[in-house]
């Protein structure tokens, strides 16, 4: 049944790709192994934010409690708003139920995605330079940086915004400039005043004019993992970007001369920012995005059960601002890995088994990424002293709550059931009944 004995390479080993041979070992995918081109699996020291739509998935795969041990547990409120330059309380969005946004340190996500994987499926020191067909054109040679290949009957392109994945498949549009770099960073509580330190043990927004501050309260105080995580979201020219690649390290004075007449709650993450750094600087990245792709995948002319797929930021990347980048490359891992897996012998045609992942995800990935970039516009606002009928706290919860709510399992049964294009087993699903 299904793909199961292709042998599948995930090129890849960031949220993405570890999402996804979580997916496929959780649904008896075994024939897979993961190249990844750094020497260690390792993520930029920032916070992020995994939401309830995707935490149903990783709960299902029996990672909860690895990651609850290292994130931030039973936060006061989804999100709440403030003035940049008074600190005034604008409002709040409550949670959007169980199981709750869960932010912690990237590579302690990375950790937890690595917990249950076998070290004889990830490859390290791999970095995939190009693809070509196999001598009798059945499958596919992956040619690596350092003179090896392999050979792969469907490839998994895992590998990030500047995909070579996408390269090889003849894919040739640039990623945009969103307008805006991010100022990533971290303080630990003891560096702020007490009061500031309370204020920002929940997720606050300083909304500000075309530019905001965003905490993250990432981790808890009994793993020693609690810090307030920094992004200060800055538009700027791109002629002002000095570094050659999209992530370099800025001094501190640069975020402070954007925030010069904030609140002195942001004052104090400034101040607080510099405690912490040594050389006194912090990340910058220049935030990019592409637009969305008509067509995810190409299949091998010379086998219908061989192809060549893009999964997380190499196909659908969007801006963060409803910190949705890998969530919905974990919903995308677990969708693909089902529908590989039980996909129906008769039809063993993955071009069709790969329009069907693509159907199912893409409106609701396109749609991510279009509201996400709304939502940006919101946050880092024209007039930011105003609450009007687009920004208001409750307008913003309805905005997201599709977001939130949506189970991919769920949305991948009701669509099989009208074409029965897969064998789902009878108890198969329902993330929402593993809570
Ligand atoms: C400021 C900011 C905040 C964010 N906050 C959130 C949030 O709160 N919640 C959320 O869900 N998302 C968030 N995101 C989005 C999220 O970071 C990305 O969507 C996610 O990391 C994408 O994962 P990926 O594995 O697809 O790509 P990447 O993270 O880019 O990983 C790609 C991997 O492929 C490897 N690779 C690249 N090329 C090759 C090659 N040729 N050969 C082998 N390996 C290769 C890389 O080394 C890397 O390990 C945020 C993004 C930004 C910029």
């Amino acid at each position: 049944m299904g793909f199961e004995n292709q042998r599948i390479a995930i090129i890849g080993g960031g949220l993405g790709g570890m999402s996804f041979i979580n997916a496929a070992l959780h649904v008896g995918l075994t024939n897979v192994q993961l190249y990844e081109q750094a020497a260690q699996f390792s993520e930029v020291g920032a916070g992020i934010n995994i939401t309830q739509n995707a935490n149903r998935i990783l709960d299902r795969y029996g990672l909860r409690e690895s990651m609850l041990k290292k994130s931030s547990r039973n936060l006061p409120c989804y999100m709440e708003y403030r003035n940049y330059r008074t600190g005034e309380y604008l409002g709040h969005i409550d949670e959007f139920g169980e199981p709750r946004a869960r932010l912690l340190h990237r590579a302690h996500l990375l950790e937890t995605l690595k917990e249950r994987v076998p070290d004889s499926v990830l490859n390290l020191n791999k970095r995939l330079r190009s693809i070509s067909k196999t001598d009798d054109g059945t499958a596919y040679r992956l040619f690596f940086e350092d003179g090896t290949s392999t050979e792969a009957d469907i490839v998994i392109g895992c590998d990030g915004i500047k995909s070579v994945v996408r390269r090889v498949m003849g894919i040739t549009d640039s990623p945009n400039y969103s307008g805006q770099v991010v100022y990533r960073g971290f303080v630990d509580y003891k560096d702020l005043p007490p009061a500031t330190a309370q204020l920002l043990r929940k997720t606050v927004n300083f909304r500000g004019p075309k530019r905001h501050v965003l905490i993250l309260p990432i981790g808890n105080e009994e793993s020693r993992t609690a810090r307030a995580a920094i992004i200060g979201f800055m538009t700027e020219p791109l002629e002002a970007w000095k570094s050659e690649s999209w992530m370099s390290r800025s001094p501190n004075d640069e975020l402070e001369a954007h925030a010069k007449d904030w609140c002195p709650a942001v004052q104090h993450i400034i101040a607080g920012l510099r405690k912490g750094s040594p050389d006194n600087k912090m990340m910058k990245q220049a935030l990019y995005v592409r637009d969305p792709l008509d067509k995810w995948y190409q299949v091998n002319d010379s086998n219908k059960a061989s192809g060549i797929i893009l999964l997380g930021d190499s196909a659908h990347s969007t801006l963060p601002h409803q910190g949705q980048g890998t969530c919905m490359a974990i919903e995308s891992g677990i969708a693909l890995a089902t529908i590989l897996k039980y996909w129906k012998a008769q039809n063993h045609d993955l071009g069709a088994a790969f329009q069907f992942y693509q159907d199912l995800r893409k409106p609701r990935t396109d749609r991510v990424t279009r509201t996400s970039y709304e939502a940006g516009k919101l946050a880092s606002s024209d007039n930011p002293d105003q609450l009007d009928e687009m920004f208001n706290p409750e307008v913003i919860l309805e905005r997201m709550r599709w977001i939130m709510e949506y189970d991919v399992l769920e949305d991948l049964r009701s669509r099989n059931a009208s074409c029965q294009f897969l064998d789902l087993p009878q108890d198969y699903g329902q993330l929402r009944s593993t809570l």
